[in-house]
């Protein structure tokens, strides 16, 4: 098992910036480029986009993607060894995050394909062990939540167990046959948020879906359960993030009514003091429902891979040194 990418760093969280094409949309506007890759790990401005010169130029991370990758090579490169440590036991999040139409979804949907394959191609070369792997999908919308294999259900609720920290009470969870079935399940959570998504008037920019695999494992010839272990693997396809920064500065000016993303704003700061570590002091898990849910899955020994996405469009530069501030933090 490969554990490339993001060890040497003691918090694990893999930070990755993948820049998109131009859309057809900004093409037809005549929008131009502003982001360069200059090499695997940098991503600089175009200092000739006229722009507030106090702004860095370039920026680091762990691993940058330029328009021209493929969703394969940052798998292959930005998340795969978050993504396979699942199967060795370890709690794995691969988060997306960025403004709407960026190319969260885009990206997201890519890497769970690539990890439903190398996930099946592990248990075809670990014939000594028996996997189960069990999929739950949910999806928040206004700190509701709401359960993307059962559509029609009432809101989730959250409990606190003793053991186990946040439970979902009632989540539906399907034990997957196998790889074509898995795909399938995730294919049918992927269609209940598209029925959000033209009902709801743009509610799928505004709402948080995760999809939750459960790799258990034990070893055939052991019955003790000594010899098992179980991991989530987590794939978080977050809201667009340019409401946390919009509503954080109107919130000045408009009191009450306004909208805010509870969820993004609470994971941007337990993000935050997860990277700065044991100094960072107390992670306010408790203030959204998103960072509830996802809190076992982020502390301790866990793996963490965000993927910020960003348009290399002149115009949207602002949100893209949003995205690319969130990113320095996360780091
Ligand atoms: P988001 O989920 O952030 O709102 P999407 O993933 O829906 O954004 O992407 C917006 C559009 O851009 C989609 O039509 C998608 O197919 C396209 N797109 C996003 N990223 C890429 C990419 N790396 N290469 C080609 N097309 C992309
Ligand atoms: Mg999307």
């Amino acid at each position: 098992l490969s554990t490339q990418g993001g060890d040497s760093k003691e918090e694990n969280i893999f930070v990755i910036v993948r820049i998109r094409p131009l859309s057809k949309k900004e093409i037809a506007h005549k929008d131009t480029v502003t982001w360069t890759c200059v090499d695997d790990r940098t991503i600089s401005y175009n200092s000739s986009s006229q722009e507030c010169s106090s702004s860095p130029s370039s920026y680091t991370f762990d691993k940058v993607f330029g328009p021209t990758s493929q969703t394969d090579i940052v798998y292959e490169q930005g998340t795969k060894a978050v993504a396979l440590s699942a199967l060795a036991g370890i709690n794995a999040t691969i988060f997306a995050y960025g403004q709407t139409s960026s190319g969260k979804t885009y990206t997201l949907r890519g890497i769970i394909e690539s990890s439903v394959c190398d996930i099946y191609k592990h248990i075809q070369n670990s014939p000594e062990r028996i996997f189960t792997i069990k999929i739950s999908a949910l999806e928040i919308y206004n700190e509701t939540v709401r359960d993307l294999l059962k559509p029609n259900s009432a809101p989730l609720r959250l409990l606190d167990d003793p053991e186990k920290g946040t439970v979902i009470e009632k989540l539906e969870e399907e034990t997957a046959k196998d790889s074509q079935h898995l795909k399938y399940l995730i294919a049918f959570c992927d269609a209940q948020r598209q029925v959000g998504e033209t009902s709801m008037n743009d509610a799928s920019s505004r709402s948080h879906q995760i999809i939750r695999l459960t790799v258990e494992s034990r070893l055939l010839e052991a019955s003790d359960c000594l010899k098992s272990c179980a991991a989530c693997l987590n794939f978080v396809d977050l809201a667009g993030s340019e409401r946390t920064f919009q509503t954080n500065a109107e919130s000045v000016r408009l009191k009450e009514g306004c909208y805010i993303n509870r969820s993004l704003l609470a994971l941007t700061s337990v993000i935050r003091k997860l990277s700065m570590g044991k100094g960072g002091g107390h992670i306010p898990y408790r203030d959204s429902k998103l960072t509830r849910i996802l809190q076992i899955s982020l502390g301790g020994n866990a793996r963490t891979a965000i993927i910020c996405t960003m348009s290399p469009a002149l115009t949207h530069v602002e949100q893209s040194r949003n995205t690319l501030s969130f990113a320095t933090r996360a780091k």
